[in-house]
């Protein structure tokens, strides 16, 4: 049984869909000001991860994550480069596609960009005022948190602390110190669009309620985002949606930790972040998501060089076990063989542990660990001597754990014979000690587009 830490119950629960075999997600994306930094990254390969896991199990699952395209941030931006807001959505996005793809995120089923949804946020502002849950001001609209008495459950917090603590910040047009804008009237200078209540934008809050309410229904099973998010967005769109429908808007609640560089979080307004594009001129995009799926998604991660490092490195330990598999498969002479029982069950118990992992909040640091008993076994337990049924078998239960995690992706076979030639005479030069010679291969390689790593299970090949 999947169980999910619901962040709303502050415990784990038994995931039950409201459909059986199909799940409805929502996760909030990036805003598309800027290149997205790794911290970004953490709940898109996080989430992808849960997304395909879902899936391996056999959900049928419709994923949405929306662009924000219309902010502060988005229209300061504009103005700094002297562009519109229009045109910076667009350029960033196409750098999202990049980044993402990179990363090996997979597209989502919808896309929807908030200014591509005004209609369907507008509908919901309406409904709102018309329930006497919101209230329109000079050409503004406010949602009234204290008509929502339920109000801060998601976070956990109840209405008279919220309110003592923003009871400075009083702003003059809002009725309650806590009530929050829902429509924001024109500035000057600004873009705007039509709206019962004069020209304006949308709130950023609003936009997540709509458009997950319009590709997902208007109650769906998991809603998720960065922890940042939690309060007061998420807690914003709760009131919203509930007050709107009058009925339960997300079953399942998840956020994720915050990606940290010495110890506090990664974030622009720090300026102590790296972005996906400078990061991947470094490393490997897959180094990136053997760092992410390291920990669990709620626990805080530390993100450095050493991490990066370690994270490559078990890269390679995977991809020459990999190889080793595919070479044993090529010398072996036995379809079966006596010890077939023994390694298959084996084999099966470590896909058993890897779902019990995943099963497990999605914790891929308890499934990554599943798969180095794999890694390990295939190093120590088999030889020219294993059965092709065997290896096969564990190819495919290593495939099967590594397409949830979205790595191991690069071609290991497909290596050209002039290339292994070089690579079978820098291994002899190695093995006879001849540094000289063996370094010079190592160069010729390279100048030829193929990068040599000397593991403990002999010379790697990848295309550099
Ligand atoms: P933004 O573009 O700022 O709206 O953020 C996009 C997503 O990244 C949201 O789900 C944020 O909660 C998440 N996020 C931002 N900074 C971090 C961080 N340092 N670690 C983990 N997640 C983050
Ligand atoms: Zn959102």
């Amino acid at each position: 049984m999947i169980q999910i830490y619901n962040s709303q119950t502050r415990q784990k629960e038994d995931f039950v869909p409201l459909t059986p075999g199909k799940v409805g997600i929502y996760c909030c994306g990036p805003t598309v000001y800027d290149f997205f930094h790794i911290g970004n990254a953490r709940p898109f390969i996080m989430f992808d991860v849960l997304r395909r896991y879902l899936e391996s199990r056999g959900y049928d699952v419709t994923f949405v994550q929306n662009f924000t395209d219309i902010d502060d941030k988005m229209i300061e931006r504009a103005r700094r480069e002297n562009t519109t807001v229009k045109e910076l959505g667009d350029r960033f996005i196409g750098e999202y596609w990049k980044d993402a793809t990179a990363l090996g995120v997979e597209p989502a089923t919808v896309h929807p960009r908030a200014t591509e949804h005004m209609q369907q946020m507008i509908d919901l502002i309406q409904g709102l005022v018309d329930q006497g849950l919101a209230y329109a001001q000079d050409g503004s609209v406010y949602f009234h948190t204290p008509a929502f008495p339920e109000y801060g459950k998601l976070s956990g917090q109840n209405l008279e602390d919220l309110d003592a603590g923003n009871r400075i910040s009083v702003d003059e047009d809002k009725k309650s110190p806590l009530d929050f804008a829902l429509w924001k009237a024109e500035k000057p200078g600004e873009p705007s669009w039509d709206s019962p209540w004069g020209k304006g934008r949308p709130g950023w809050h609003i936009e997540c309620s709509a458009m997950s309410m319009h590709y997902l229904g208007q109650h769906f099973d998991i809603h998720c985002g960065g922890q940042d998010l939690l309060f007061p967005h998420h807690e914003n769109e709760v009131a919203q949606s509930e007050g709107y429908t009058g009925h339960p808007f997300v079953n399942y609640w998840m956020h994720n930790g915050f990606l940290n560089i010495d110890n506090s979080k990664m974030s622009k307004s720090a300026g102590n972040f790296f972005t996906v594009r400078d990061i991947l001129k470094e490393y490997d995009p897959e180094d990136v998501r053997m760092l992410m799926l390291s920990a669990h998604y709620r626990s805080p991660l530390n993100f450095s060089r050493d991490m990066m490092a370690q994270a490559k490195a078990s890269l390679t330990r995977l991809y020459t076990a990999k190889a080793r598999l595919l070479a044993l498969k090529k010398a072996t002479k036995a379809e079966t063989a006596p010890e077939d029982g023994k390694l298959m069950g084996q084999l099966d118990e470590f896909l058993r542990h890897f779902n019990d992992g995943m099963d497990n909040d999605f914790n891929t640091a308890e499934a990554m660990g599943a798969l180095f008993e794999l890694v390990y076994l295939a190093n120590t337990e088999m030889d020219e001597t294993t059965s092709t049924a065997v290896l096969d078998h564990a190819l495919d239960t290593l495939n099967k754990m590594t397409a949830v995690f979205g790595i191991l992706k690069k071609e290991e076979e497909g290596v050209p014979e002039d290339i292994q030639a070089l690579a079978q005479e820098r291994a002899q030069a190695r093995k006879d000690r001849n540094w000289a010679q063996s370094d010079a291969l190592r160069k010729q390689l390279l100048d030829l587009g193929w990068q040599v790593e000397d593991t403990p299970q002999g010379q790697m090949l990848k295309k550099s």
